[in-house]
């Protein structure tokens, strides 16, 4: 069985990579996003999720590690169904959902990394952890905002075809 410091090195590699990936995937959301708040959005938690590479780095730097990656097959998924939804011109709203679920993933990692970092008490990491996870928290209620104005436009548009989206 693992030791918890290598079970937090093991996931701390996975997340790395999975910010990683999340940095060539915000660019593409953001060229789909049809309204320039959600785009604008993207690119702001684009800027975010570069420093959140950084961070990490900061944390396996604290914990005595070089800065490894390992294949995060989630957030691969989460990205690869995000691009099947703008490739198939789903429109904002998906892209929010895809968006939410890649920051319900997050939350989770690092909910899980930040508790592990208290238990083996590293407080500096544990620290570091916490601000990207409040990063990631507001940026998840950002979208929630944006999904329920979202709805309130479509409403008040698209009173001719309900339930379908107008072209661009
Ligand atoms: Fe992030």
């Amino acid at each position: 069985m693992n030791s918890l410091r290598e079970t937090f090195l093991e996931e701390l590699a996975d997340v790395y990579d999975a910010e990683k990936q999340l940095v060539k995937a915000l660019p593409k959301m953001a060229k789909a996003a049809e309204h320039d708040d959600l785009r604008e959005g993207f690119e702001e938690h684009l800027e975010q999720t570069e420093e959140h590479v950084t961070r990490l780095e900061q944390v396996f730097e604290k914990m005595g590690s070089k800065a490894k990656s390992k294949r995060c097959k989630g957030m691969q998924g989460l990205i690869e169904e995000g691009q099947e939804r703008i490739k198939e011109d789903a429109g904002d709203a998906a892209l929010i959902c895809a968006a939410q679920k890649v920051e319900h993933y997050e939350i989770a990692a690092y909910g899980s990394l930040k508790s592990w970092a208290t238990l083996l008490e590293e407080q500096d990491v544990a620290v570091l952890l916490d601000e990207t996870l409040e990063e990631e928290k507001e940026t998840d209620e950002k979208l929630t905002n944006a999904a329920e104005s979202m709805i309130n436009v479509e409403e008040s548009k698209d009173e001719d075809e309900p339930g379908k989206r107008k072209a661009a």
